[in-house]
């Protein structure tokens, strides 16, 4: 049996096209996109802003539903303030991230915070969804808020590249947040002259999305610059560079290798179970934010 370890290349390169959501809030979305639909377990990926808010002028996305899978909010800067039909409120604070899994439904606004929308101000931050497997499509809704300073963080031995590691294990250093399903999500920062590697399960999709200056992925190196999204190539190492300061989102997850069924706010395996969803909302089984 072989052990030896392989750094994974680019396999496919996309850009995130601006898109708006919500309420009329602007994303950069690289997934999904033309060229590039699913990247199993990975639904979507919105990079929310940066953008400056005047006041009275921030915009979030009021009262939706989600079924079937998880929404993952991490904010950079602004304020996100959330709730939701399960009697779950709160606000996520820069370096902060809420990890929600929709599983049989829940109806939730998402909005910037009410100082956010007073005063304006500047917002940045990410959402991505993740996957449910069929076996866990319709279980319990859950909420895993992590404040910043929960978020475990490592720093490699020259000094040049850190990581929060908001899940999965980096740098020796393990995320506080417990998954359904293994999956990495970690933000990187590279200083000039960084060069780092980490480990990426083999067989499992592996993402770098970069969202400022620009970064040399793999052995060859192969750059993935601000705005592209890399879907790796097989192997079982990461290897990042840059020769200016960058920033990137890894991602990386078992594939659930299940048929997908999507429609707006809901992923299931089938067009039956979508069908199902709508109902199940319109009737009122996701419940309602209880207001006043
Ligand atoms: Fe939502």
């Amino acid at each position: 049996m072989s052990t030896e370890s392989k750094v994974r290349g680019v396999k496919h390169l996309v850009y995130g096209h601006r898109q708006q959501e919500g309420g009329g809030f602007t994303v950069r979305r690289p997934l999904p996109t033309a060229g590039l639909q699913l990247a199993d377990p990975f639904l979507l990926i919105d990079e929310l802003g940066p953008v400056e808010y005047a006041p009275g002028g921030a915009i979030g996305a009021p009262d939706h539903p989600h079924r079937g899978f998880e929404t993952v909010t991490y904010v950079l800067e602004g304020e996100g303030e959330h709730e939701d039909s399960a009697g779950h409120r709160g606000v996520i604070r820069p370096g902060g991230v809420q990890w929600m899994t929709a599983g049989a439904g829940v109806v939730h606004s998402e909005m910037p915070s009410r100082r956010l929308q007073q005063e304006g101000g500047r917002m940045h931050g990410f959402q991505i969804w993740v996957n449910l497997p069929r076996r866990l499509k319709l279980t319990a809704p859950r909420y895993q808020e992590v404040g910043p300073e929960k978020i475990p963080t490592a720093t490699s031995a020259d000094g040049k590249a850190t990581v929060r590691v908001i899940a999965g294990e980096a740098l020796g250093v393990r995320a506080a947040i417990d998954t359904h399903t293994p999956i990495v999500y970690q933000d990187w920062s590279l200083d000039p002259g960084a060069d780092v590697t980490t480990a990426l399960a083999a067989g499992h999709t592996g993402l770098v999305y970069v969202f400022q200056g620009a970064v040399e992925v793999g052995e060859l190196p192969q750059p993935v610059r601000d705005g592209q999204l890399a879907v790796l190539g097989d192997g079982d190492l990461v290897r990042l560079r840059a020769s200016a300061p960058a920033r990137l989102l890894l991602l990386g997850g078992a594939p659930l290798d299940e048929p997908v069924a999507r429609y707006g706010p809901f992923v299931m395996n089938t067009a039956e179970e979508i069908h199902q969803a709508m109902a199940d909302y319109q009737a009122g089984r996701m419940g309602h934010i209880a207001r006043g």
